[in-house]
């Protein structure tokens, strides 16, 4: 039993030999391989090792101690002892009693119950903090990425100095190249602003993430809830990961850790500054949430993070699909789509008329019209709509004297397709002119929705 135990304190990837004392409970003789790295793991008694796992306690952080290593390259394979069955963990009551606990606790926490089966998630921006706490518990941590092959260049230049600053080496995840070269081949290289980001973020981001988490009974994410009032509201420092499956397979095989749930983006910049460590250059440029180049845009000053990721799309349910259990669809109504944050309709004053489906699809199948027809086809829920409502109202009040009808159609939702196939909608708004005595509508080509801008289109080309 000394032997063992001995064996077991001197394993560098899963064991702290400064910190910890492993409690065995009814620990026999027998042994089982502890594993020396992910793909080695699956064929050793894996709930036995879970079960060893979480009997482990964390004591006293050493922030003094030596910078951790992202161990995936760890070969020891030493014996343990057989454990008898102990009770299952509560990641619920777990969370509850994290509720007021500092990431560095939580980000102990992880490590000491997960060894070398737990991984940092690094997307190469501010959760570059996460590597920093996970530094400062002296424990070994692993770190993996997903390359999506669009990342911006400083994103890149970010990896590059993490590394060398914690002389890491960061676990790069990449896409198939047989799926990305279908998807580019079939629709281009921007199929997301036509279709959503949902179809590209699978093969980039999400199928390779999973491939990754299949290595790994947990993971350590740097979600907060203050990121986006829609989707993480709720983050729980700790869960059973409710979308993905890990080493062992099936419902609950991973749990994902989120030390950075309980603070604010303030604090996070706040210690990222104090410790001075490596960050995005982005971030000096007004980006805040980074991720791909195509996707991700600087926003101003009181704008939220998120707004700055898809910004072409329903803010309310901006998730790449690597944290998709953080979206609820409503019970009653899941075809539908809401206006996000309780936003009422738009354009409701009495010069713009309402179309419905039916008096668009005329609109749009009359060979001449007796007069010219302004639409916007439009969401409620999408900020850039919001923006241009006074402007539009106020071009429809002047349009009026000149003999064309302004109007509005709401074109998410049930209607959306419609409107991509007959419409030409690709972002909202998109503001089309139906010209008199013509078959053909004419998208208004510019982002730039101010009223004298919108009232050359429309004269010029009534
Ligand atoms: S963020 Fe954009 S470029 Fe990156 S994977 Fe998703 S859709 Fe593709």
């Amino acid at each position: 039993m000394a032997a063992v135990t001995q064996a077991l304190l001197q394993h560098p990837a899963a064991f702290n030999t400064q910190q910890q004392k492993p409690r065995l409970s009814g620990a026999r003789s027998n042994t089982i391989s502890v594993p020396a790295n992910k793909f080695s793991a699956k064929k050793s008694s894996k709930k036995q090792q879970r079960i060893f796992a979480q009997q482990l306690d964390s004591h006293s952080l050493q922030p003094e101690s030596r910078p951790g290593d992202s161990c995936a390259c760890l070969a020891a394979t030493i014996t343990a002892p057989e454990l008898v069955e102990v009770e299952k963990v509560d990641y619920n009551e777990m969370a509850n009693n994290l509720i007021h606990a500092s990431p560095l606790e939580i980000m102990d926490k992880a490590l000491s119950m997960f060894g070398n089966d737990i991984a940092i998630a690094f997307s190469g921006a501010e959760d570059v903090v996460l590597i920093e706490y996970a530094r400062l518990t002296g424990r070994p941590f692993r770190v993996f990425s997903l390359d999506t092959g669009r990342l911006n260049p400083e994103t890149y230049q970010l990896f590059a100095e993490v590394e060398k600053h914690y002389n890491i080496h960061i676990e790069y995840t990449f896409p198939e190249a047989v799926e990305v070269q279908a998807l580019v081949r079939s629709k281009g290289l921007f199929s997301f602003y036509e279709d959503g980001h949902q179809e590209c973020c699978s093969i980039r981001k999400v199928k390779p993430l999973k491939r990754a988490l299949k290595g790994l009974r947990a993971w350590i994410t740097g979600q907060r809830r203050d990121q986006s009032p829609g989707t993480r509201a709720t983050v729980p420092t700790v869960q059973v990961d409710p979308s993905f499956e890990g080493l062992e397979g099936g419902v609950g095989s991973l749990v994902k850790w989120n030390p950075l749930a309980n603070v604010t983006c303030d604090v996070v910049w706040k210690f990222l500054r104090t410790m001075d460590v490596p960050v995005n250059a982005l971030h000096h440029k007004g980006y805040v949430s980074i991720g791909c180049e195509p996707c991700t845009r600087p926003v101003l000053p009181g704008q939220h993070e998120r707004e700055g990721r898809w910004w072409w799309e329903d803010s309310k349910a901006k998730e790449c699909g690597l944290h998709k259990g953080n979206i609820e669809i409503s019970g009653d109504n899941k075809n539908s789509v809401h206006a996000a944050n309780g936003a009422g309709d738009l354009f409701s004053n009495e010069n713009v008329l309402r179309l419905t489906r039916e008096g668009i699809e005329r609109l749009a199948s009359l060979k001449e019209r007796k007069e010219a027809w302004l639409v916007v086809l439009y969401a409620p829920w999408c900020q850039f709509c919001q923006a241009m409502e006074a402007s539009y109202d106020e071009v429809a009040y002047n349009l009026k004297a000149h003999g064309i009808k302004v109007a509005k159609f709401r074109a998410d939702g049930e209607h959306k397709s419609f409107c991509q196939q007959h419409l030409q909608l690709g972002t909202f708004p998109t503001i089309l002119l139906f010209p008199k005595n013509s078959s053909k509508a004419i998208k208004y080509p510019s982002e730039k929705r101010d009223v004298d801008s919108l009232l050359a289109f429309a004269k010029t080309l009534q």
